[in-house]
């Protein structure tokens, strides 16, 4: 399922190639991808004829700003995928369900095989007292991630973006001091901390030396700024390598392309292989119903 390196890695392509471009008109193939609407034709009348102006990301959600101050936002759910094509007769990929076309003639195509991902058209509040914003985003001193979520309600309850929310250590380790939550679920909770899922997980946790069942209130403070650390540092060599495409998933970006990330994974899908730090063999358990991998030498 596309975490925050992929899904910003869909976002840095989009934002290159479709800023200023007019939609002419919009498709609906399968009216479960834009569910939040009555009708198909609601989400139309919305998108038709308005400029893109922007394209930012909160947490696994793609945001495109229009030039009415409405929003479209694009979550890709387990396989949802955004891909472009030159002109209309380019052949539509298998589960296709929402095509917009530009004036300049180009398409952005939504191809989505378990339709577990959603389009939708966000607008705005008319008065921001409406809006309530995650407790733990608050917590934010800078970065874009508030104003995302005053104008999008939809997202205002989306916790701490590692990237658009800037939460130094000592109030990210209020949270964790917070909750008795395994450090996992903790990490992987889109109300407290948005972005991150299975895979990015045990990358974070594996890096930080911390198991995924640690108690996130028993840190230490050395454990807290390490995995404080850590995790914009092993998502950002993520988006480098424009994500992890696993070889039973979908992920690609809108120009059809895979990631490279999954050939660097130190622990997900490793199991049984020598860990890269110790060489002891790393581990799998099903963990709340995911599989979880780890080196129990190396995490404590
Ligand atoms: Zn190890």
């Amino acid at each position: 399922m596309p975490e925050l390196p992929e899904v910003e890695t869909v976002r840095a392509v989009l934002a290159r190639e479709v800023i200023g471009k007019k939609i002419k008109l919009v498709h609906v193939t399968d009216g479960r991808a834009v569910r939040r609407h009555k009708t198909a034709k609601d989400f139309r009348t919305l998108l038709e004829g308005r400029v893109i102006k922007s394209v930012e990301r909160l947490g696994k959600n793609i945001v495109v700003g229009l030039d009415n101050g409405h929003h479209l936002v694009i979550h890709l759910g387990m396989t949802g995928q955004v891909l472009r094509a030159k002109n209309a007769k380019e052949p539509r990929p298998k589960h296709t369900h929402v095509v917009l076309s530009f004036t300049t003639g180009d398409e952005l195509r939504y191809v989505d095989q378990r339709t577990f991902g959603e389009l939708y058209v966000s607008v705005p509040p008319t008065d921001d007292q409406g809006v309530e914003i995650s407790k733990f985003a608050r917590l934010s001193i800078g970065g874009d991630g508030l104003n995302v979520r005053r104008h999008v309600p939809e997202l205002a309850h989306l916790g701490i973006d590692p990237f658009e929310d800037q939460v130094g250590w000592d109030r990210f380790a209020a949270v964790l001091r917070s909750r008795t939550l395994g450090l996992k679920t903790l990490l992987t909770d889109q109300d407290i901390m948005a972005g991150l899922g299975n895979i990015y997980a045990d990358e974070i946790l594996f890096s930080a030396g911390l198991m995924y069942d640690r108690v996130s209130e028993s840190l230490s403070t050395i454990e807290i700024r390490r995995l404080h650390r850590t995790i914009p540092e092993v998502l950002a060599e993520a988006i480098k390598h424009g994500g992890t495409t696993l070889s039973d998933e979908t992920f690609v970006n809108p120009d059809g392309e895979p990631g490279r990330y999954q050939e660097l994974l130190q622990v997900h899908t490793r199991d049984g292989q020598p860990c890269l730090q110790c060489r002891a063999p790393v581990s799998k358990v099903v963990f709340h119903q995911r599989a979880t991998y780890f080196c129990a030498k190396c995490q404590g």
